[in-house]
């Protein structure tokens, strides 16, 4: 029973690829992340420039 829930779950996150530019330095980011729900989450925290917000978060096909 419960098993067969966490493999349900699983199935909600869909795998994309993601490019984040970071607006402050303009470095560019390609990650993998998880979409669910219409949302990504890539994991990515912190540009190398230590911006921490105001990412361009755009999917890849
Ligand atoms: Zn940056």
């Amino acid at each position: 029973m419960s098993k067969e829930f966490q493999e349900g779950e699983r199935c909600l996150f869909l795998r994309v690829k993601v490019r984040i530019v970071c607006k402050q330095c303009g470095e560019t980011y390609i990650l993998r992340g998880n979409k669910e729900h219409g949302i990504i989450q890539t994991g990515f925290k912190q540009c190398l420039c230590s911006s921490v917000s105001g990412f361009e978060i755009e999917e890849r096909a």
